[in-house]
Formats: structure tokens, C-alpha cells, sequence
């Protein structure tokens, strides 16, 4: 299986604060819903990476 169903989607959740992720299908990309939270892991080869070290955080980018 290579695409992110939202029936896997439903499964998936922020390892950092256990909200419900939504797929960036352009950015390939799950972002957390949390409005604290607010992680982006990226989705390699379909795989979502759900390692809070390979997330980006929001606002990273401005540093
Ligand atoms: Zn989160």
C-alpha cells in the first residue's frame, strides 16, 4: 500500500500530543491538529514518519 487512506489516517496521531493528523498532500506532510502542538512529519514513499525528532515545528523556518 503505498497511498495514505484516511481510514489510516484515523489510526495515525501525534506522537507529541495525541491529536488527529491531516495529510498536506502537497507538501507531503501530516500535520498536527493540535492547536499547541502544530507539528508537520513528513510522509516518505507514503510512509508517514511519526518521530517527533524528524518533525518540523512550526515557525521553524524563521530562525
Ligand atoms: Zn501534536
Amino acid at each position: 500500500m503505498n497511498e495514505l487512506t484516511s481510514e489510516v489516517l484515523e489510526l495515525l496521531v501525534c506522537p507529541s500530543c495525541h491529536s488527529t493528523l491531516a495529510w498536506d498532500y502537497e507538501a507531503s506532510v501530516l500535520e498536527c491538529t493540535g492547536a499547541d502542538c502544530g507539528l508537520a512529519y513528513p510522509v516518505r514513499d507514503g510512509i508517514p514518519i511519526l518521530l517527533i525528532d524528524e518533525a518540523r515545528r512550526p515557525g521553524a523556518d524563521a530562525n
